[in-house]
């Protein structure tokens, strides 16, 4: 089963095809960051402008390298949701008009699905169930996987996703944009235990996360340093801060494994790149004899391939989209 995957959900056009869900023939990416860059963040209509700009060629690109024709491909997948309304609503009308051109099946996907199915590209033996911790730059979700694109949230963030965190705390920093691999960076060259921040790990038995509490504390340290004229180890406040998010992430994230009796766990999205993040969590994972999993850095970006991969499981469900399909900003998982 060839299928074609599209994700504009928000600055990444991509397109991939993807040969029974795990076989990657081609993953074509064109990150807008630099675009966005000068603006410190994602502007909406500046992103689908771009999508628009590039999407068909992307398209053309996928098929030349992969050396899979249109007529050859099984369906298309797209993310339908959740994501920027407008940058949506390219891939989706492309992948619209492609299945009612070529009479193929037109498969709508969730993006964090996609992130999640990221992990049956890198482990091609990975089948659920497994307990996966999303992070990425909207969401923070701790999600235990019955089967495939069957999801039960056990845990979500009470107000920033993880990303996003590390995303303002580089900016306060004047790290630049985004924040969370050069903050990974600094980290490196810092002590995590010089400042301590606080950890929310919020009641017991809870796997919800918050961010904010971390946020304020990182923001007032910086604040009170420059009222004393204290010089600010920019290397050492990063490392402190990401081991502060690194530390609840990791220890909730093995605590649902043991609970939900699973001897897996997998990371997911942007943050799942994290280096502190990933030794933290096969760390732990080792002490309680689990298995810890994560995709390569360019799987955890936004890339189509995951998304294709995620359609692949709904196709053999044939759970198949209709031409009404429509963009949903907001779409939840479970
Ligand atoms: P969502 O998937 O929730 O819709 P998104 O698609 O914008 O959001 P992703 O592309 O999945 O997010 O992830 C981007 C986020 O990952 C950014 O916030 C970025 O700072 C963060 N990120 C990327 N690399 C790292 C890293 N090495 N350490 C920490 N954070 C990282
Ligand atoms: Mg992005
Ligand atoms: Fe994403």
């Amino acid at each position: 089963i060839y299928l074609m995957g599209i994700e504009t959900s928000c600055d990444e056009t991509s397109v991939a095809i993807v040969k029974n869900g795990r076989e990657v023939l081609t993953n074509q990416i064109y990150s807008q960051i630099d675009i966005h860059k000068k603006f410190g963040g994602v502007v909406p209509e500046v992103a689908s402008r771009n999508h628009l700009k590039k999407i068909s060629y992307i398209i053309e690109e996928a098929v030349k390298e992969s050396k899979v024709s249109f007529n050859e491909l099984d369906g298309i997948a797209v993310t339908y949701g959740p994501g920027l309304v407008g940058a949506l609503l390219v891939g989706l009308s492309t992948a619209k008009a492609m299945a009612f051109g070529l009479h193929k099946p037109l498969i709508g996907v969730h993006h964090i699905d996609g992130h999640i199915s990221a992990n049956y590209i890198e482990d091609s033996h990975l089948e659920p169930p497994f307990i996966c911790l999303v992070a990425s730059g909207g969401h923070s979700h701790l999600v235990y996987v019955r089967d495939y694109g069957k999801y039960e949230i056990l845990g979500r963030t009470r107000d920033d996703a993880a990303g996003e965190a590390f995303d303002k705390i580089a900016r306060a920093l004047g790290l630049g944009y985004p924040g969370g691999p050069l903050i990974d960076q600094k980290a490196k060259e810092g002590n995590p235990y010089a400042i301590k921040f606080p950890r929310a790990y919020l009641e017991e038995g809870s796997y919800d996360f918050s961010f904010s509490g971390l946020k304020s504390s990182v923001l007032n340290y910086l604040n009170s340093c420059k009222m004393r004229g204290e010089k600010i180890v920019v290397e050492d406040v990063a490392a402190s801060f990401q081991q502060s998010v690194v530390d609840v992430l990791a220890h909730k994230t093995i605590k649902a494994a043991i609970e939900k009796k699973v001897d897996r766990v997998y990371l997911a999205g942007g943050v799942a790149s994290n280096s502190a993040l990933r030794e933290q969590v096969k760390k732990l994972a080792k002490k309680e004899a689990i298995t810890a999993g994560y995709p390569s850095k360019i799987l955890c970006t936004d890339n189509a391939a995951m998304i294709a991969a995620a359609g692949y499981y709904q196709y053999k469900k044939r759970n198949i989209a209709d031409l009404t399909l429509n963009a949903v900003p907001n779409l939840k998982l479970a």
